[in-house]
């Protein structure tokens, strides 16, 4: 089949379901080949296909059947990974067509809630004190005094920990409040569901009837213009009742593309605060937390001091990474009966360790460094010795002594083919004037930060 009739049958099937299943649901799918019986489509999500596969599966084979298309099957295979579930999707499996009804546990209102996700659970750093503090207050259950409070930051940061840590607080302090915890792919969900079963006044009436409602990973409704529009009356009805609403996304507000205007400036009118991406300090903090759940698990399980502070220090990415990474280490400890050493660690996690093995090229830090001191590119290799371009090679030369493990003959060659004597010169010269000059300092510390980062 060819692109062209695959157009044709979305036509088809946009008279059949309509013009807002039609967008959201069906013009999103991709048909990547058709063989052997089997039609796939790439889809943005897991979520996305079971969708489809449980609504729509019978009309597009339908509607492939009648353009004579010898299909049996559908397949829907994410596309990549969505910032909300890496883990999930990289292990993606083809989601199997079966025309089932949905199951009944989308009638449950609300998300579950991890049991471990506590403020008991949470350790607290630098990174995410505000964010933090913004949640305790909030858990408390007072007067209501800034609405939202809209949560942000990378993936892996504990957004989803803080929520849930919040609604097991005000679950436990007030038992008859009415908390509504789900993320925004659900809330879309349950309203296109409700638009589908003609049933949008009773899913008006429980979103409004709420104290409390929690919408995870917001910036999912981004595009999304019926839920968004939902989302907006919801809102504002919530808040002109002064009931809390907690939202949280993987950037600001006025960040996420997409997003409407008036509902963005909504959700700025509240306390945005965000969670930085971990420290050395914050992950360790958390590693030993981990750690200690752990020994109480496997009693017999030794940890030699040091490697700890050796996966802080090596897996700077999302802390559930860092989970990953530990729970491996015991279970594979447990199993083989040894000390978990800094060996072991290396021979079990080697995978974990390469992938964050971030190697940062000579290339790089010319380029970073040349941006940031505003001088060009080619001037760093090339020839010219005033102060303004030659002070900022030297600090390029300085870094990338530092932060590769090129020699310095290898280093001279990515300058424009120095000598190694000129590299060491300027490393030395960056080395003495950093004990005297606040300033450089400031630049190197921002410098270092970009790069490693
Ligand atoms: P996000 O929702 O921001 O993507 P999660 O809340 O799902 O991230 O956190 C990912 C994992 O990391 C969870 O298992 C969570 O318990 C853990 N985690 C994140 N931050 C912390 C922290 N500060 N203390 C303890 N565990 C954390
Ligand atoms: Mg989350």
């Amino acid at each position: 089949m060819t692109n062209d009739g695959w157009l044709e049958i979305r036509e088809n099937l946009r008279k059949q379901v309509g013009k807002d299943n039609y967008l959201t649901w069906i013009e999103p799918l991709k048909l990547s080949n058709l063989r052997n019986g089997v039609a796939s489509f790439a889809v943005p999500t897991n979520f996305f296909g079971n969708w489809v596969s449980r609504n729509f599966a019978d009309k597009i084979l339908l509607q492939l059947h009648r353009s004579g298309a010898d299909v049996e099957r559908l397949e829907f295979t994410p596309e990549h990974a969505t910032a909300a579930q890496p883990a999930r999707a990289v292990n993606a499996q083809p989601v199997e067509t079966a025309n089932k009804r949905p199951t009944r546990e989308d009638d449950v209102p609300g998300a579950p809630l991890d049991s471990r996700f506590t403020f008991d659970s949470f350790v607290v750093g630098k990174p995410n004190e505000l964010a933090h503090a913004a949640a305790r207050r909030v858990a408390e259950g007072g007067p209501v005094t800034f609405n939202p409070l809209f949560l942000y930051g990378g993936v892996g940061l504990g957004k989803t920990h803080l929520m849930h840590a919040i609604a097991h607080e005000l679950q436990t302090r007030q038992p008859d409040l009415r908390v509504l915890y789900l993320s925004a792919e659900q809330f879309m969900y349950r309203f296109v569901q409700a638009l589908r079963e003609r049933q949008v006044m009773d899913f008006k009436e429980l979103f409004r009837s709420v104290d409390v409602l929690m919408v995870d990973d917001v910036q999912f409704i981004a595009g999304k213009d019926s839920t968004q529009e939902e989302f907006f009356h919801t809102f504002n009805a919530l808040v002109d009742q002064n009931k809390q609403i907690i939202i949280s996304a993987d950037r600001a507000p006025g960040e996420i593309k997409g997003l409407e205007e008036r509902i963005k400036s909504r959700l700025q009118c509240g306390l945005v605060v965000d969670l930085h991406p971990t420290d050395y300090e914050l992950r360790l903090g958390i590693l030993q937390q981990k750690a200690e759940f752990y020994h109480t698990q496997y009693r017999d399980l030794a940890i030699a001091p040091g490697v700890l502070e050796f996966l802080a220090h090596r897996i700077s990415t999302n802390v559930r990474v860092l989970e990953g990474a530990l729970t491996r280490l015991f279970a594979f400890a447990s199993l083989v009966g040894r000390e978990i050493t800094l060996d072991l660690t290396q021979d079990c996690l080697a995978d974990i360790l390469r992938a964050s093995d971030r190697k940062i090229t000579i290339e790089e830090i010319q380029r970073k460094v040349a941006e940031h001191f505003n001088i060009r590119l080619s001037d760093m290799i090339g020839p010219k010795r005033v102060r303004t371009i030659a002070r900022p090679r030297q600090i390029a030369m300085y870094l990338s002594k530092a932060l590769t493990s090129r020699s310095l003959p290898d280093i001279g060659r990515r300058f424009g083919g120095r000598d190694h004597t000129t590299i060491m010169h300027g490393v030395r010269k960056i080395e003495e004037l950093l004990t005297s000059d606040s300033q450089l300092s400031d630049d190197l510390q921002i410098l270092k930060r970009l790069l490693q980062s």
